[in-house]
């Protein structure tokens, strides 16, 4: 992570910068941070280096590591401005995960899967969806920003095999292959799940059929918001899974999201439970 740069670099330009950070991330290792942090008892199912499976068993994780010794894990270069990002990844044994995630979670057991990947074949997850739900387990999914994703016929069924989708104001554009927020809307509310648009500093909100809401952002001083749509994913599950209403998870997701924007990478600033909640 290439942390407070004054703007990103344009083709052919280098930018320096002193504020360097390697650390382990991605969408399944932040909110399964953030949600562990909250109490919440959480196996992880993932491709890890051996350093990142071992922080996060320290973080009372149960972890399965669906990487193989020799094979290669992801690592993405992060650039961070105070309010722009952008990466690259490399895939390594990611692209090869499916199949095996498949396969451990025939096997998983707890309330609630929340996936953090990118669907390759939607028509099969869409199936292994409605498996997990006739196994009375919910299901959450944040997609990422993912263009091949956009174009796939298969989103919509993928899309309502879910229980909650997780996006931010430019996923939820993309998703509904329109310009504008307001013209998403539509789209999104016509679909099964709760819909959680996480919009930046101004907090975020949720479009369900039985009604919308909304939950501001506390103020911060964001020093690097990368992952902070991750954080705020696990503060959100932590709540729903106590069985909070939509409102409270909310705030509870913002409250962790904001949290995370305090210190670069997206676990630093990660809260613990507060006593007695
Ligand atoms: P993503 O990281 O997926 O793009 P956002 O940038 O919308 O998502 O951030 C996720 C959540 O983190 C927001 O909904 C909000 O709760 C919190 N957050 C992000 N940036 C800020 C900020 N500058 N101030 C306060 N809260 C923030």
């Amino acid at each position: 992570m290439f942390v407070g740069l004054e703007r990103l670099p344009a083709p052919g330009e280098e930018i320096r910068t002193n504020s360097f950070h390697a650390t382990i991330g991605g969408g399944a290792v932040i909110t399964a941070v953030a949600a562990a942090r909250l109490g919440v008892d959480v196996a992880l199912l993932s491709a890890l280096s051996d350093p990142a499976a071992k922080r996060l068993r320290s973080e009372k994780i149960r972890v399965t590591n669906l990487r193989r010794p020799g094979e290669p894990h992801a690592v993405s270069a992060a650039l961070s401005t105070g309010s722009e990002r952008a990466f690259v990844t490399f895939d390594g044994v990611n692209v090869r995960l499916e199949q095996r995630l498949s396969a451990a979670l025939r096997r998983a057991t707890g309330r609630h899967v929340h996936l953090a990947l990118y669907p390759r074949d939607t028509t099969a997850w869409a199936r292994r969806l409605a498996a997990l739900r006739r196994r009375r387990i919910r299901t959450s999914w944040d997609f990422g920003w993912n263009d091949v994703l956009a174009s796939d016929p298969g989103l919509p069924a993928l899309i309502d095999a879910l229980d909650l989708v997780f996006v931010n104001e430019r996923e939820a554009a993309l998703y509904a292959g329109v310009d504008r927020l307001e013209d998403a809307l539509l789209f999104w509310r016509d679909r099964r799940p709760i819909v959680v648009v996480k919009r930046g500093a101004d907090g975020s909100r949720a479009l369900s059929r039985d009604g919308d809401c909304s939950a501001g952002a506390p103020t911060v001083k964001a020093v690097d918001t990368t992952g902070a749509g991750d954080a705020f994913n696990g503060g959100f599950l932590a709540a729903w899974l106590r069985g909070a209403p939509l409102e409270r998870c909310l705030q509870a997701g913002n409250r962790i999201g904001a949290a995370s924007t305090r210190k670069a990478g997206g676990l630093e600033a990660l809260p613990r439970r507060r006593r007695g909640r």
